[in-house]
């Protein structure tokens, strides 16, 4: 058994779920990510653990559901996943920033973003504002 981030298990236990091994794996995995992961790199990295590969796709839908992973669809149309902020649950009240080097996304909590008012008739059912550019990680190489 390995020894569980005290944080991340915290985490997942205050969203009213059970910290199993594996999703506790798979955000450790992120949380020290340097960039965004796909599928087949969360697999290949957590294969010696034991996890099938349906378990991480679970839990990595599992994540992003409960607000705690982004998913964006790279260039070559790949999903790829990064850890969202800790304290960021809503994200359609905040504006994100993906950075196209690393393709991590990341909180913007001090951008809200404002619902604008519709047409009559109309219904919105997200609003995302999403801004595109270099991480401050990133950058420093460029
Ligand atoms: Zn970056
Ligand atoms: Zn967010």
């Amino acid at each position: 058994m390995n020894a569980v981030t005290p944080n991340i298990a915290e985490r997942i236990r205050a969203l009213g779920a059970r910290a199993t091994p594996a999703r506790v794996a798979v955000m450790r995995l992120l949380e020290t990510a340097e960039r965004a992961l796909s599928h087949h790199d969360i697999e290949l990295a957590l294969q010696a653990n034991g996890f099938d590969r349906v378990t991480l796709y679970r839990v990595l839908d599992w994540m992003v559901e409960s607000g705690l992973a982004h998913r964006v669809a790279d260039a070559q149309r790949v999903f790829r996943f990064s850890l969202a902020a800790p304290d960021a649950p809503a994200h359609d009240r905040h504006a994100h920033f993906r950075c196209e080097d690393c393709g991590k996304v990341f909180c913007l909590d001090d951008v809200p973003v404002t619902r604008p008012a519709l047409p009559k008739g109309f219904s919105s059912s997200a609003v995302e504002l999403s801004i595109t550019g270099h991480c401050g990680h990133c950058g420093k190489h460029a």
